[in-house]
């Protein structure tokens, strides 16, 4: 069949390319190998936050006391917390199918790879094939859990993020390999389960991309909790032969220690899926492991584009969809702007949660701005006290020179949902001035952005 455009993978990415061009007027089909919706909806955002839920859910149950609630004992299920994130999950994926319907969206099931000439063939599970062509096709394969050659997976003892969604008992013991986002949510969410959980870190902080003082305030939490926190240490070899795993680190001293656990989850990175699906077929330029595009996703093949996990930038699933809309419109003729990579949320939904945009304070001082930082602590916020939820703080870099906002980061109970009002005052250049004249509502966290604000002015008036 002939399509105004083809996109390969239903992802964050896919999805949402499909229905911004079936918007735009196009004949779309979709190819995709699995489930609809890509990892983000069936193996990365959403199960991983329906399993903190419970987590939270568990962990507030327990403290049930400390707000005058007869509680009981709390326990978890841990197959019926896991039945429910796949619950989530499976919800999520048929959401995308009624979508696709909803906007004439063709879905071909199957395996798809480019041809030369601007054709998909379509592999089917049964053996069978077919050719499809159209005007434009979009690449969104995304990626996959990155395998370390010291940490083979054999994906029962050792294992990558898809099977920690899925495990059948809760494992007594996890070491978790990797502290950014996914290591660390998983390493919190079988921690607060019961599992014996051990976090390794490569480098001198956990969440490494994140200011400084947030990776302490979160490594602290987590110590707290019961986590067992090792930076400055590597995996060496891990030894299956026997009933527990041995785990060889190298540790800050770089001296070898030897870790015996059930289980390690490895939680080092991703792959992107760019093989097997005919990049040389068609000529298609790689850089750097990833596939070569310029500012609307566009590779150097005319009519053929990719986006998310599989091109440059932060693997994450609003980029995916947001390059996916840039590229759609651009196609359709329309005048979008080009994403700005400075100015992007990341958040980690761990207790405390950590969201920040920006610069941080370490590489804002390293671009040689001068700079004014504001920081205001939970422990001053009347919400976060009747919330019981002290942990954490607001911190705001502002460029000294004009008062706009370089960084933002922000640690504590539900600052991933704060976020947002930074990213439009980053994109806006709203000054720090402008952040404190507007009135945030009280009792709230939120207010804790115009007191750090204000706190960088040297004009706190709150507690
Ligand atoms: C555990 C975990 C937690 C995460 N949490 C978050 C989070 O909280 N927030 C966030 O922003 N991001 C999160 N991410 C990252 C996010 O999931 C990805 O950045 C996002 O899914 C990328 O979207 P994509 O469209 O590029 O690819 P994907 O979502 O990976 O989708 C690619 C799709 O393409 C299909 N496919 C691949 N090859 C072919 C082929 N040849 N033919 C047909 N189909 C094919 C795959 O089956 C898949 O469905 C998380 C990731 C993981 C692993």
């Amino acid at each position: 069949m002939n399509f105004d455009l083809i996109v390969i993978g239903s992802g964050p990415g896919g999805y949402v390319a499909a229905i911004r061009a079936a918007q735009c007027g196009m004949q779309v089909a979709v190819v995709e190998k699995a489930e609809l919706g890509g990892i983000c909806l069936n193996w990365g955002c959403i199960p991983t936050k329906s399993l903190l839920k419970s987590a939270q859910v568990l962990d507030y149950t327990r403290q049930a006391a400390d707000y005058g609630v007869k509680a009981g004992e709390a326990k978890a299920d841990f197959s019926a917390v896991i039945a429910r994130s796949r619950g989530v999950a499976d919800k999520m994926s048929k959401g995308i199918q009624y979508l696709f319907k909803k906007n004439n969206i063709t879905i071909l099931n199957g395996r798809g790879s480019l041809l030369a000439g601007k054709k998909v063939r379509v592999e089917q599970l049964d053996g069978t094939s077919e050719t499809h062509e159209a005007q434009h096709i979009i690449l969104a394969t995304g990626a996959r859990s990155r395998v370390l050659p010291t940490i083979p997976q054999d994906g029962k003892r050792i294992i990558g993020y898809r099977q920690a969604l899925t495990l059948e008992h809760k494992p007594a013991s996890m070491l978790v390999v990797g502290s950014g986002a996914i290591g660390s949510e998983l390493a919190w969410f079988y921690n607060a389960m019961g599992t014996k959980v051990t976090l390794v870190e490569f480098m001198p902080n956990i969440l490494p991309v994140e200011d400084e003082e947030v990776s302490k305030q979160v490594a602290r939490s987590f110590k707290k909790a019961g986590i067992d926190v090792l930076v400055k240490s590597s995996v060496e070899s891990v030894d299956a032969s026997g009933e527990l795993l041995k785990v060889s680190i190298r540790n800050k001293k770089d001296e070898i220690e030897i870790h015996e656990v059930e289980t390690v989850l490895s939680a080092v990175g991703i792959t992107p899926n760019i093989e097997n699906i005919g990049l040389e077929d068609a000529g298609i330029e790689i850089e750097k492991g990833r596939i070569k595009v310029d500012d609307f996703y566009r590779t150097n093949v005319e009519g053929i584009y990719a986006i998310g996990d599989i091109v440059h930038g932060p693997a994450l699933a609003h980029v995916a969809s947001a390059e996916a809309i840039c590229c759609v419109e651009k196609i359709a003729g329309l005048s979008p702007e080009p994403i700005d990579y400075g100015n992007i949320p990341g958040c980690t939904y761990t207790s405390p949660e950590v969201a920040s945009v920006g610069l941080t304070e370490a590489k804002a001082l390293e671009a040689g701005f001068e700079l004014k930082v504001g920081k205001f602590p939970f422990t001053a916020s009347g919400k976060a006290s009747a919330a019981g939820a002290n942990e954490g703080f607001v911190k705001l870099i502002f460029n000294a020179a004009d008062d706009t906002l370089l960084g933002a980061h922000l640690v504590g109970a539900n600052v991933t949902e704060m976020i947002a009002e930074l990213v439009v005052a980053r994109k806006k250049k709203i000054t720090g001035r402008e952040l404190i004249a507007t009135i945030h509502p009280h009792p709230t966290m939120s207010e804790a952005v115009m007191e750090a604000a204000a706190a960088a002015h040297g004009e706190t008036v709150h507690l």
